[in-house]
């Protein structure tokens, strides 16, 4: 192999026990159906050498480079609620990390590169669609500004996958992190009572995470109130865009606090608690409504986890392990207050008015996206198209009152509510348009153009005015499978 990308492996040398020397399985044709040119040239890696024959294996998995020692991560995790001691990489590698050209360190990981010792009963593959769903959302979300993994690369493997529907193009996409810690990660040495690793895992964690806690007294109390404080920012995100995530499992929450692994996930059209999308969670453990009580059901289990480091006397160690929870809620309570407040276009947040924007939209479909989209109109005077979005309108009247007499300046507010309030986002009927184009008629350009919109999500464009509304109203309703 020629391709010279220098890896370092800190999770290889650090971390023994925690993974399984790995590599990617060799693919009849493989072929570079997508790069993300200008993210390579961020961490300081050359398109060109990618897009060669030897780039194309490297991204679908078969071969890397010398300074590699790709491997699968071990990790454990809840899922839905019950506990599996071992989980793991069960069909993607972690090639290595790159260090950009800031000096920042990313993993490069592969996902649908067949088949590990974690695999259990999977087949170890990726198919094409949920493969560019990934690349899709995942690219969606950086540009609204939501932290997340990122997507490199989509490559297709020349041969075909038997999926729910049939047999689906194989494809391997590529994956950028600043890491792949998850809360199931420490859950693995934690269930195996295997403490001095747990340590070390912890130290791994802060040197990567948290530089400023490595020595620190408290630092395993100091890193979960971190980890909370991320994760706490990013769920408000995802409510303040009308993300579902739809599997929060232990193992799919980060200590980095991007949004990780986007499987059966969705950004709703009409505002409802109690959306879910995903076909395994009939209970709507997952729901939107759900998302920030999980972000703190999930902490528990990382405050869990480490327990022994915290203190070396349980009760004292569960003692501190909840005052942390319980800050975490209160900065959930103002991360969300001031996203929304910030989609009103208020210099200072107003956690009555949110919660009054709230209450108005229950039970009335109303499309959340149009929603802010419409709001600057309406300061203005112009409400009936706002209005126009609500099944029964009666309430509308009197919170406009409010929210106009809460913006001294409007044009300002319209200004900073540009910024936030996107004109297109993922929404389900075209997101699912642009797959089918690409795995069943081997048409990429619906992805392509959906692509390019929701790359600058907040700019207008003219002759697509579609893509900014919802499906028309004898649209079925889109359900995401999981085993993608
Ligand atoms: P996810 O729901 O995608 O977060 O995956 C949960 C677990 O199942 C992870 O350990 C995955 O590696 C594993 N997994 C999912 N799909 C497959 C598959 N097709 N083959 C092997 N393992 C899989
Ligand atoms: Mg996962």
């Amino acid at each position: 192999m020629t391709l010279s990308i220098r890896f370092d492996n800190s999770y290889a040398q650090e971390l023994v026990g925690l993974y399984v020397p790995w590599q990617g399985q060799e693919w009849p044709h493989p072929r570079l159906a997508l790069l993300n040119a200008p993210l390579a040239e961020a961490l300081g890696l050359d398109p060109e050498a990618l897009r060669s024959p030897d780039g194309v294996a490297m991204l679908s998995g078969h071969a890397v480079p010398e300074s590699a020692r790709p491997l699968a991560q071990a990790y454990a995790g809840h899922q839905f609620g019950g506990f599996s001691p071992q989980l793991g990489d069960g069909r993607a590698i972690l090639v290595g990390e790159v260090i950009d050209p800031e000096g920042a360190r990313w993993d490069i990981h592969l996902k649908g590169s067949g088949r590990t010792p974690f695999a259990r009963g999977g087949d170890g593959r990726a198919v094409l669609g949920p493969v560019l769903r990934e690349y899709l959302i995942s690219e969606a979300m950086a540009a609204l500004g939501v932290p997340t993994t990122r997507a490199l690369a989509c490559c297709t493997t020349g041969d075909r996958v038997l999926r729910q529907f049939g047999l689906e193009p194989g494809a391997v996409l590529a994956r950028v992190a600043s890491s792949h810690l998850r809360v199931g990660t420490f859950q693995f040495f934690a269930a195996r009572g295997e403490y001095d690793k747990l340590h070390l895992l912890l130290d791994y964690a802060i040197a990567r995470h948290d530089p400023d806690l490595a020595g620190v007294a408290d630092a395993a109390l100091q890193f979960i109130a971190r980890v909370g404080a991320r994760q706490a920012r990013l769920v408000a995100q995802w409510m303040g865009l009308g993300f579902i995530h739809g599997v929060m499992n232990t193992d799919n929450t980060t200590i980095s606090g991007e949004t990780i692994d986007y499987g059966p996930c969705a950004f709703m059209d009409s505002y409802d608690p109690a959306t879910v999308f995903s076909s395994i969670d009939q209970m709507g453990r997952y729901a939107y409504g759900n998302q920030p009580q999980i972000l703190l059901w999930n902490l528990a289990r990382l405050a869990e986890a480490l327990l022994p480091l915290i203190d070396a006397q349980e009760e004292r160690a569960i003692a501190r392990a909840s005052e942390v929870i319980t800050q975490t809620q209160t900065a959930y309570r103002s991360a969300r207050d001031e996203v929304f407040s910030r989609k009103l276009g208020l210099d200072v947040p107003d956690a009555a008015l949110v919660e009054g924007m709230h209450k108005l939209w229950e039970g009335q479909g109303v499309d959340f996206t149009r929603f802010f989209r419409l709001l600057p109109q309406a300061l203005r005077g112009v409400d009936a198209p706002l209005r126009a979005l609500f099944a029964a309108p009666a309430g509308v009247e009197d919170w406009l009152a409010q929210y106009r007499a809460a913006v001294p300046d409007p044009v300002a507010a319209e200004a900073r509510m540009g910024m936030v309030n996107p004109v297109y986002v993922p929404r389900n009927h075209l997101v699912e348009e642009a797959l089918h184009a690409a795995s069943f008629k081997g048409d990429m350009a619906p992805f392509n153009a959906l692509l390019s919109l929701l790359q600058a999500p907040f700019e207008p464009v003219s002759g697509m005015e579609r893509f900014e509304h919802p499906a028309p109203a004898d649209t079925p309703q889109v359900v995401t499978y999981c085993g993608t």
